[in-house]
């Protein structure tokens, strides 16, 4: 195994945006030629973004996991209402990353319009809209590694189907003989609601929306980055029948998330009253964060 140069810096990708991309890159639009999906590309983004998973391999542990969910579970850092929330991320995107990326609006919003113009429900089009919004967890501080990348049970044996896998013979857990077992932790057909998930945007989100969007739309809030078993069908001997029936559900929110972000900007401005109304309809003014 390569050990990337430099795996000290807090923040090793100029923007989260750097793994959106590596993820489709990873996994092309299937009417996409490959040629195309790989363009862009470049050296340093890979560079970039093997550094950021090394980091969070190596140091989403047990431990860290269960003192994430500790200091910010049940929710309560914060009271905001969703758009204050949106503000908040916006601004924060814009200043850490001027010309790369779009602000996180616009992927929110673009994957809304592509589920609404599908006539999918409204709350499909809501989750759409809100799905990333737990890298809210960047403004608290938390580092990259900590708020997005694939995720991943902690505690029981890491899938050869995780990318970068060989990163966790780095990670205190891989020593841990209790937690390199198949099941490790937990017990088979236990359901996901019982396994510990990687920390990050996913199941963090997941804790603040939960009892306002119906449950295929937790589902595929929490899940969202779980690729491992999403794609690849890895860690169906922890899974329960509610986490089969769900992942459908996981599965056809996924190319939303992935594939609709294109170049042309969605006219925000006209757009705005439908997700006001839709947000309200859903959530009252303020929540907690
Ligand atoms: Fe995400
Ligand atoms: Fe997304």
């Amino acid at each position: 195994m390569q050990v990337p140069d430099d795996t000290t810096s807090q923040n090793p990708m100029s923007s989260l945006g750097d793994y959106d991309h590596d993820v489709r890159n990873r996994y092309p639009a299937p009417d996409s030629d490959a040629a195309d999906g790989l363009r862009d590309y470049e050296g340093q983004v890979r560079d970039s973004v093997r550094r950021f998973y090394y980091q969070n391999h190596v140091r989403q542990t047990v431990d860290f996991v269960r003192s994430s969910r500790e200091k910010y579970l049940p929710v309560r850092t914060r009271r905001m209402g969703i758009w204050q929330a949106m503000d908040y991320l916006n601004d924060w995107v814009d200043d850490s990353d001027p010309d790369t990326e779009f602000p996180q609006i616009v992927h929110a919003v673009q994957t809304a319009e592509a589920i609404r113009a599908d006539g999918h429900p409204d709350w499909f089009v809501l989750t759409g809209l809100i799905h990333d919004m737990g890298k809210v967890l960047c403004l608290f501080d938390e580092p990259q590694w900590a708020v997005t990348g694939d995720t991943f049970p902690v505690g029981c044996r890491y899938s050869e189907s995780i990318v970068y896998q060989e990163f966790f013979q780095q990670n205190p857990d891989w020593h841990n003989e209790e937690y390199q077992t198949v099941n490790g932790i937990y017990e088979f057909g236990c359901g996901l609601d019982n396994v510990l998930m990687s920390w990050g945007h996913d199941e963090y989100l997941y804790n603040v929306v939960k009892d306002f969007v119906p449950r295929e739309a937790q589902y595929m809030i929490r899940y969202h980055s779980f690729y491992p078993a999403h794609r690849e069908g890895a860690y169906a001997h922890l899974m329960n029948d509610e986490d089969r029936r769900m992942f459908d559900h996981v599965r056809e929110f996924n190319p939303y998330d992935l594939y609709t972000k294109i170049d042309a900007v969605p006219e925000l401005e006209k757009l705005m009253p439908y997700y006001h109304d839709l947000v309200s309809r859903f959530f009252p003014n303020e929540i907690w964060w």
